[in-house]
């Protein structure tokens, strides 16, 4: 039943479904939007909790399951195409995302919903572990990366709980785990796409130093400033890398 390519693997373990629910917590009234409902396993139980709730399926064959169920707005669409910040004007808030997400775009998904943070009140997501360890961890960390900086300056992250294969029908290939993602109250004013170019070229080659890994690309962008660039960029903290982008000469 399970299709591959939509990276479908259905949580089936009760007591890990009641877990999840509870962390999520959510109220009556608000603005809940689940990515990849699948079969319903969350769905049911966090609509006992909150009726009125949206959920985004990508495949045609469990969207038209879903309509079935009373009161829930479905959307059939790739997550990906999905514009959150409208659909936080349409529901009347700041949404409450979460979702047991299909690995294969979990990335993607997360830089999409960056893009619409400030429509958004929180979100919870199952994830495969080593991703959560990723955007979870801090410098001098072996996992300390882009994924790292470009999520933890806009968010509070926290990695909720553990999850093994065996949670899930068919099983993944690989350890599971819930993250918890808070977006700041205030969070610094970015040229976004500048950071993230910024950041990418200094974990490009993780190893070096800074002043050979983002030289160039600081010169290319007319930095005149002062920063210790003989640092390699898995010992640079968030709040570093924000302040150099911030330093940068308006373009
Ligand atoms: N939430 C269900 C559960 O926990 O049992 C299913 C989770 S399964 C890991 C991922 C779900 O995301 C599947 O239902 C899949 O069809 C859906 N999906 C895959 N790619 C998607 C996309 N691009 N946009 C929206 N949904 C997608």
């Amino acid at each position: 039943l399970a299709r591959k390519r939509f990276g479908q693997h259905f949580l089936t373990d009760a007591g890990l479904i009641d877990d999840i629910v509870r962390a999520i917590d959510p109220k009556p009234g608000q603005p809940v939007v689940e990515i990849g409902p699948g079969l319903g396993a969350l769905t049911l139980p966090l609509r006992e909790r909150c009726p009125a709730f949206t959920v985004i399926e990508l495949d045609r064959d469990l969207a038209a399951r879903l309509r079935k169920q009373e009161g829930l707005s479905v959307i059939e669409s790739d997550v990906l195409k999905v514009d959150f910040s409208a659909l936080a004007g349409e529901l009347g808030g700041k949404l409450r995302v979460v979702g047991n997400l299909p690995y294969n775009i979990s990335t993607p998904i997360l830089f999409h919903l960056l893009e619409h943070v400030q429509h958004v009140e929180d979100q919870h997501f199952m994830l495969q572990k080593e991703v959560v360890d990723r955007m979870a961890a801090g410098p001098g960390s072996k996992t300390y990366g882009r994924l790292s900086v470009m999520l933890q300056w806009r968010y509070d992250i926290e990695s909720l709980l553990d999850v093994p294969p065996e949670s899930f029908d068919p099983p993944p290939q690989v350890d599971s785990a819930v993250v918890r993602m808070i977006p700041l109250p205030q969070p610094a004013t970015l040229d976004l796409p500048r950071f993230g170019a910024m950041v990418q070229a200094a974990f490009s080659q993780r190893r070096k130093l800074l002043r050979h890994a983002l030289g160039r690309w600081l010169d290319e962008q007319g930095f005149e400033g002062t920063f210790d660039m003989q640092r390699r960029a898995e010992e640079v903290p968030v709040a570093e890398f924000v302040a150099l982008a911030q330093s940068l000469p308006p373009r």
